[in-house]
C-alpha cells in the first residue's frame, strides 16, 4: 500500500501522464488466459496490485515475495485521503447516477477539503465520450477513477489513454457501490483472513458462477509449483 501511494505522488510531480493502475484477482487471471488483448492491456498498465488474496498467495507460493494484499477499494480511499492532504484533483467516472452522486457526497464528508472537480455516472453512450473525456481533461484531473466493472473499466482505459491528460487513472470496479453501502463489504475480520470473496459469495450467490475461478486457478498454482520441483 505505502508503496502503491508512493507510486501515485510520484507519478503527480514528475507530471506523468495517465498512468493506470489495475487490480488483479484470480478471476481475472483467468479471465486473461482466455483473452490475450485484455491480457496484452493488464502487461501494459503502470502498476498492477494484489487485489485478492489468492493471487498474494499465488506469488508467495511460486516466487516466494513477501507482498501482501492491496485492495482496489482501500488504495482508492487511501489516494480520497492523499488528495485532500495534498490538494490532488479527483474525479469520479461510473457506476448508476444515484451511486456515484452519492459517493461524491460520502467522500466529501469523509474526507474534508477534497478537491473532487468533476463527476459522471458510468451510462454515458459512446457518441457522448470525446464530450466526457473534453470535461475530464478541462478539469485539470490529477485522478480519474474508472467505475465500471471489469474488463469493461479496462477495455474503456485502454481506449481512452492516449486522449486523457489526467496522471494517475485507477480501475475501481464496484468501490462505489461499496462506499454508498448498496453493496456492503466484508466485514473487517473477514478482509483480514483474506475471506472477502467467501463473504462476497455468500451476499451475492449469482456471483457463483464468476468465482468458479478460484478452485481452477489454485490448482493451476499447485500444478506450476510441482512443475518447478520435478526433476525435467
Ligand atoms: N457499471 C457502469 N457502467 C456499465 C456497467 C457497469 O458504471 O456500463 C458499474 C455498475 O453500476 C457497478 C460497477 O460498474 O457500479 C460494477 O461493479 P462490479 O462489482 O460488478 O465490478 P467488479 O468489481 O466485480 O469488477
Amino acid at each position: 500500500m505505502p508503496a502503491a501511494l508512493e507510486f501515485v505522488n510520484d507519478a503527480i510531480a514528475q507530471h506523468k501522464i495517465a498512468q493506470y493502475i489495475l487490480a488483479v484477482n484470480p478471476e481475472k487471471v483467468m479471465a486473461l488466459r482466455q483473452d490475450a488483448s485484455l491480457r496484452a492491456l493488464f502487461e501494459k498498465a503502470s502498476l498492477l496490485i494484489p487485489d485478492g488474496i489468492g493471487v498474494v498467495m499465488a506469488t508467495r507460493v511460486l516466487y516466494g515475495l513477501p507482498i501482501r494484499r492491496v485492495a482496489g477499494a482501500d488504495l482508492m480511499q487511501n489516494i480520497c485521503s492523499l488528495s485532500a492532504k495534498k490538494g490532488y484533483r479527483i474525479y469520479i467516472y461510473g457506476a448508476a447516477e444515484d451511486v456515484n452522486r452519492g459517493a461524491v457526497d460520502v467522500l466529501q464528508q469523509r474526507y474534508p477539503g477534497i478537491n473532487i472537480v468533476g463527476r459522471c455516472n458510468g451510462y454515458v453512450k459512446e457518441e457522448q465520450m470525446g464530450d466526457l473525456i473534453a470535461d475530464i481533461n478541462s478539469s485539470r484531473t490529477n485522478v480519474l477513477f474508472v467505475a465500471l466493472g471489469s474488463p469493461k473499466q479496462e477495455q474503456w482505459i485502454d481506449k481512452w489513454q492516449e486522449a486523457l491528460e489526467v496522471n494517475v487513472c485507477q480501475g475501481i470496479g464496484g468501490t462505489l457501490d461499496t462506499i454508498v453501502g448498496k453493496v456492503k463489504r466484508a466485514p473487517i475480520l473477514f478482509q483480514r483472513l483474506g475471506l472477502e470473496w467467501f463473504y462476497r459469495l455468500l451476499k451475492e450467490p449469482a456471483r457463483a458462477g464468476r468465482q468458479v475461478a478460484l478452485p481452477v486457478f489454485l490448482f493451476l498454482v499447485l500444478c506450476s509449483k510441482i512443475k518447478r520441483y520435478s526433476p525435467t
